[in-house]
């Protein structure tokens, strides 16, 4: 299993006894469905989807939802009732992070599901995707699953739910035709793929084959519906205050996959002391003080995301400064010129001094997120981000010596992986030799600076998740034998599509892409404009540039 996040995992028996908001029914008569999250209880319960799913399908009398995540001991039953998969008649995998893509045939052979879905016999469950890498390009996995729903929760769980309870008496290839009628739902049997000589897709097989994404209307986001002190938001309630975001930075696959909505919370009614405000564009959200105010004014204490340091208002600050003692902000580049190429155009002034005044508030602990391997990137630009966090350093230190208490600074590294469906989506990734050697030399640089402490993202990890994010049908098999125990290094010099392909190639304009069947030509047009406006930042080098 490939780890992510946080591997704090507590036994499943310890982790329903914790859990506030467990729903059980009983089975008798109704519609078993199982919700899988293809990583473990403390990551997946710390994923709003999770619960959103969990309790859209409670809603429905005819049918009883339970949960499944990983277990340590690689067993692989439901939580609620222990029953293993194979006794339910839809399993939803739920996915938001390209990396879970290995544990998924882990948790199908463990549960004796053929994990080919043209080997599915009437009996098994029917497999269903969804989730943001979903909506961006299933195409790795689309032999595991029979469908993939692509859209909203809100918008695609209960019509799905509708059709499956009018035509579930029916052989299981005419239950997949019926429930493949709605344009959200991709049924990858409906899809033939063509490459070129040069592995590149030639063409789709109906030529005009699309899906859409099905989005969510309404004006009310997600809450959790479970509270537990086993996940990352200990004993918190957590509340979707936005979805996508207004910044849209050209990397990033949650401003460019979901519309920007936000939540105006009224009416939360909760008995929990903690809140979690969750969203990428929460800093943006125009009514964020008067609901924190509001929360605080009935005794709640409010713990927001990662921010944007030139959006967050102070006056929200200074609102959660008692409950908070670090703040996360994602600077993403060390260099202007860099910060406007990803979206977030921030001067270095700008970034000082909108830091010197949240520590006027309170000398928090800041963890700031940078990207390396971006395209365009130079020497200069990865020097400059110990540069850049020496002098916030400073300003810590000189405002907190006033206040007796200098906090600590955590930076944060991640190798740049582009996303399918997003602007950079032409873009080829770093290799992963430069990018161990960046590494190595930020690792040197922030050795020196007292109190800070640098943490970064495997880079083989990130050059697998870069596979994934952009792969094409053919990379089925890499997750197969990775799941299967071997190693990245075999698996890369074995597999008959070199795999740098998909991570080191700069795609021309016309390439079609093996996602290019959602959404739409106009959304693909749509990204190529942001992509070359992103591009004509990068265009001068920056001031004593050398390559690296
Ligand atoms: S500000 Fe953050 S969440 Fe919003 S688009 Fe940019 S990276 Fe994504």
């Amino acid at each position: 299993m490939i780890k992510t996040k946080n591997p704090k995992k507590p036994s499943l028996k310890e982790a329903l006894f914790f859990e506030k908001g467990t729903i059980v029914k009983k089975w008798g008569g109704k519609i078993p469905v199982c919700i899988v999250f293809p990583n473990t209880y403390y990551t997946g319960m710390s994923n709003l989807a999770t619960h959103m799913l969990y309790k859209i399908l409670n809603s429905i009398p005819e049918v009883v939802c339970e949960r499944c995540f990983i277990e340590e001991s690689g067993e692989v039953y439901s939580l609620e009732s222990r029953r293993p998969l194979k006794f339910f008649e839809i399993i939803f995998f739920t996915i938001s992070y390209e990396l879970d893509y290995v544990n998924i045939p882990r948790i199908l052979l463990n549960s004796s599901i053929p994990v080919i879905s043209g080997e599915r016999k009437e009996t098994d469950p029917l497999l269903i995707a969804g989730g943001i890498c979903v909506m961006a390009n299933p195409e790795p996995i689309h032999d595991f699953f029979d469908l993939f729903l692509m859209g909203d929760i809100e918008a695609t769980a209960l019509p799905f739910m509708e059709i499956y309870s009018e035509v579930r008496e029916n052989k299981r290839d005419s239950i997949l035709e019926e429930l493949s009628s709605s344009g959200w739902v991709y049924n990858p049997r409906h899809l033939d793929v063509v490459y070129n000589k040069g592995g590149v897709v030639e063409s789709f097989i109906p030529p005009d084959y699309t899906v859409t994404i099905n989005r969510y209307k309404g004006k009310e986001l997600g809450t959790s519906s479970i509270v537990t002190s086993k996940t990352e938001f200990s004993n918190m309630l957590l509340v979707e205050g936005t979805r996508g975001c207004p910044s849209q930075c050209p990397f990033c696959l949650l401003g460019n996959t979901y519309h920007f909505v936000y939540d105006r919370m009224r009416g939360l009614n909760t008995n929990i002391t903690d809140i979690g405000i969750i969203g990428g564009g929460v800093s943006f959200h125009p009514e964020l003080y008067k609901i924190i105010k509001e929360l605080k004014g009935v005794g709640i204490n409010v713990h927001l995301p990662s921010l944007r340091v030139d959006k967050i208002p102070l006056s929200v600050i200074e609102l959660i400064k008692d409950e908070v003692k670090t703040l996360t902000f994602g600077i993403e580049a060390g260099t202007e010129r860099l910060r406007r190429f990803v979206g977030k155009p921030l001067e270095d002034k700008e970034i000082f001094e909108k830091i010197e005044a949240i520590l006027d508030i309170k000398p928090f602990n800041l963890k700031l997120y940078f990207m390396i391997g971006l395209y365009g990137e130079e020497r200069s630009d990865i020097e400059s981000i110990p540069e850049l966090v020496k002098h916030i350093k400073h300003i810590m230190i000189k405002k907190g010596a006033k206040k007796g208490f200098v906090g600590s600074i955590t930076v944060h590294a991640s190798p740049f992986v582009p996303k399918a469906s997003t602007p950079f989506q032409w873009l080829p990734m770093d290799d992963m030799e430069n990018m161990k050697d960046k590494i190595s030399r930020l690792k040197k640089e922030f050795g020196k600076i007292d109190n800070t402490y640098f943490t970064h993202e495997s880079i083989k990890f990130s050059f697998i998740q870069g596979i994934f994010a952009r792969g094409d049908r053919r990379v089925g098999t890499v997750i197969t034998k990775l799941n299967s125990g071997e190693s990245f290094q075999k698996v890369f010099r074995e597999s008959p599509v070199n795999l740098n392909f998909y991570v080191l190639r700069k795609r021309d304009k016309g390439e079609l892409f093996p996602w290019d069947f959602i959404g739409g030509k106009n959304n693909k047009d749509r990204l190529y404009k942001k992509f070359i406006n992103a591009l004509s930042y990068i265009k001068s080098p920056g001031p004593n540039a050398d390559s690296s």
